[in-house]
């Protein structure tokens, strides 16, 4: 059996934690850390577990048929595929992590922070700070429209809890999808109509060349005047100026902002004190070690006995 390269951008503690629990899952595998391997021994690697690994580190292994990564959002990694696979004939596949889990935890991520704008959170704990005694209206659950950008893995089992809880769902992605108890659109024409009824919006999907900045001051200002944007997908999708320029000329009342082009958010951001923003680090959906090593382990297994790869990126189309 061939090594299985093990790359990443983790500290000892982390790499630890993985290595300890593929030895169990994984007995008859041989996983070695990136740079415990010679080159000669690298040239040989068909397989890879990777979190985040660099083009450098890559490219020491260029015989890798596919690697798995352990992180579900491979924003970053598509780029550094592209790069290692010019002029290869038989380009590396990457798999990324898919794991119901994780699905599970970004859905209850998807309620919470939904039923925080719903129910006028924001607005009470600023009142709390005024002593101010002011009950706020609240609509029946079922007339308030919350639209999922992104159908894929993480926006459907976040529609799900929504539409258990009652809420009115929209979404949106690139190809039509049928899902029970949402209305969906797609195309351009199909996203300025959800925006015109979209009182919390949420954005679930990957950041590539067309959802880069998607959205920003045209599309801000199609959602109607009060309403609330969740971003838990990726910083570069949101133009954060545009954001703040709605937030403070309250065409939007609030935001929830989990992800930033830059992580951590440098402390002396504005971001940190904005009284419409509520900010997160990076939390709403993290990489569970026991559900998702069991599935890298199980795809591994599953390749050892049948030459089956797991379905992979399309780095082409960026997610
Ligand atoms: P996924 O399964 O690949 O789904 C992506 C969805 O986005 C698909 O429905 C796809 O449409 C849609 N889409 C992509 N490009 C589009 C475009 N140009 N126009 C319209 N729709 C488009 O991804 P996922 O697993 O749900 O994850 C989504 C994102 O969540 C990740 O990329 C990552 O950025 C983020 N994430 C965040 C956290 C966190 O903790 N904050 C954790 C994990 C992941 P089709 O279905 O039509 O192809």
């Amino acid at each position: 059996m061939k090594n299985i390269a093990f790359i990443h951008n983790m500290d000892m503690e982390n790499q630890e934690k993985w290595l300890a629990q593929f030895t169990i899952l994984l007995p008859n595998e041989i996983i070695v850390v990136a740079d415990q391997l010679t080159d000669e021994q690298a040239s040989q690697v068909e397989l890879a577990i990777v979190a985040n690994p660099s083009v450098d580190a890559l490219k020491r292994f260029p015989n890798l048929i596919w690697v798995q990564s352990l992180w579900a959002g491979v924003e970053t990694m598509v780029n550094t595929f592209r790069s290692i696979n010019q002029g290869k004939t038989h380009p590396t596949q990457l798999v990324r992590l898919i794991d119901p889990y994780l699905a599970n935890t970004m859905a209850e991520a998807a309620l919470t922070w939904s039923l925080y704008l719903y129910r006028n959170i924001p607005e009470y704990m600023a009142q709390q700070k005024q002593n101010l005694w002011r009950p706020i209206p609240c609509p029946a659950i079922n007339t308030v429209h919350v639209s999922v950008l992104g159908t894929g893995e993480l926006g459907t089992a976040a529609m799900q809890a929504l539409v258990n809880q009652g809420f009115n769902v929209n979404s949106w992605s690139r190809n039509h999808k049928d899902i029970a108890n949402v209305t969906h659109y797609s195309e351009q024409d199909g996203l300025f109509a959800l925006l015109k009824k979209t009182d919390i919006l949420i954005c679930l999907l990957p950041l590539t060349d067309q959802t880069h900045k998607l959205l920003s001051k045209e599309t801000l200002s199609l959602l109607p005047k009060g309403a609330k944007i969740i971003n838990f997908a990726r910083g570069g999708i949101v133009n954060h100026d545009d954001l703040i320029n709605a937030l403070d000329t309250d065409h939007l009342s609030h935001a929830v902002l989990d992800v930033f082009e830059q992580e951590p958010l440098t402390e002396n951001s504005p971001l940190w004190q904005h009284p419409k923003l509520s900010i997160l680090p990076h939390i709403s959906a993290t990489t569970n070690l026991d559900t998702a090593s069991k599935i890298v382990a199980d795809n591994i297994t599953r390749y050892r006995e049948h030459g089956t790869i797991p379905d992979t990126v399309d780095l082409l189309r960026g997610y």
